[in-house]
């Protein structure tokens, strides 16, 4: 208890020379890769603010947790588990292989994007718009932000290169785990991806985890057994390949996303919002992942 967290931040900040931005989809290479933010949204209704936490990125991977979020208020689980596990794997976040080998055909887990995509396929509305709107106005709700929009420059980029999805969702689409056109769903995933936050953003949607489905301004969107199942599967799945190292050193839920954002979840205590645009070698940002690992240490944070 104490500790300086302005200090803790400080003294991470140099970790984000040792990272790399990503560069796959082009438009995120422009990222400054020198920027670390916090926030911490506790859930008393406390907000602490460090660092670089109102500098904007898009949300990545980070908006899987809503997109699955989403998939779980709109079915049920078997009809869910119909078509996704929710599998660990040491396998690339936007791997194939295991589409093909396993015999179930279905995505590994909802964290990486072939079982994003699927996820995205069963939220409610009769066209891919139409769960674009939801999960984006599920988050506005969550967040208590209404103005979070798409950054269309990140869209563009990714629409012009994500040739990688187009195949994962081509192949998903031919063995029959995907039953709508992949074009318009990938414009929405894409849409999704590119969602532009802050780390206060991302902190508000973690809190929401850590206060079992209830918004700050005491409205409760999802219920207990929803928000632990997504809870759970940000434990064994939310940091890529990087997940086992993350549950051992730092110990709570979290997703992490290309921009540089990690979500990390205090159970019944706070939410968490990072920003650190250089990456590591898992995908995960790597000043973030100190930074998390110190303030579980001084605050003991694991859950284990
Ligand atoms: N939009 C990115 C993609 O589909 C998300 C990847 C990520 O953040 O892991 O490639």
């Amino acid at each position: 208890m104490g500790a300086d967290i302005a200090a803790i931040v400080q003294k991470n900040a140099r970790f984000t020379a040792k990272g790399q931005v990503a560069s796959y989809i082009p438009e995120l290479a422009k990222q400054d890769p020198s920027l670390l933010g916090l926030c911490l949204m506790h859930t008393d209704g406390r907000t602490q603010c460090f660092g670089d936490f109102d500098k904007k990125f898009t949300m990545q991977s980070v908006v899987k947790v809503a997109v699955f979020l989403s998939a779980l208020l709109d079915n049920s689980l078997p009809s869910l588990f119909r078509k996704i596990n929710i599998s660990p794997t040491a396998d690339g976040f936007n791997s194939i292989v295991s589409l093909e080998t396993k015999s179930d055909k279905k995505p590994l887990n909802p964290f990486i994007n072939s079982g994003a995509i699927v996820s995205l396929s069963m939220v409610a509305g009769g066209t891919p718009q139409d769960k674009f709107e939801r999960v984006l106005g599920l988050l506005q709700r969550i967040t208590g932000n209404p103005t979070l929009e798409v950054n269309e420059a990140v869209y563009r980029s990714e629409r012009a290169t994500g040739d990688r999805n187009r195949a994962l969702a081509y192949y998903m689409k031919s063995t029959g785990i995907l039953e709508c056109p992949v074009e318009p769903l990938l414009d929405a995933y894409f849409r999704l991806c590119s969602v532009e936050a802050d780390c206060r953003d991302i902190a508000s949607l973690a809190c929401f985890l850590a206060r079992n489905g209830v918004t700050a301004a005491g409205e409760t969107l999802a219920g207990r057994d929803t928000c632990r199942l997504v809870k759970a599967v940000m434990s064994t799945c939310g940091m890529y390949d990087g997940s086992g190292d993350f549950a051992a050193l730092v110990g709570i839920p979290a997703k992490s996303g290309v921009g540089g954002g990690i979500l990390g979840v205090v159970p019944g205590r706070c939410g968490v919002g990072v920003l650190g645009p250089a990456l590591d070698e898992h995908g995960n940002s790597l000043a973030g992942v100190m930074l998390l690992h110190d303030l579980s240490e001084a605050f003991d944070w694991s859950i284990y």
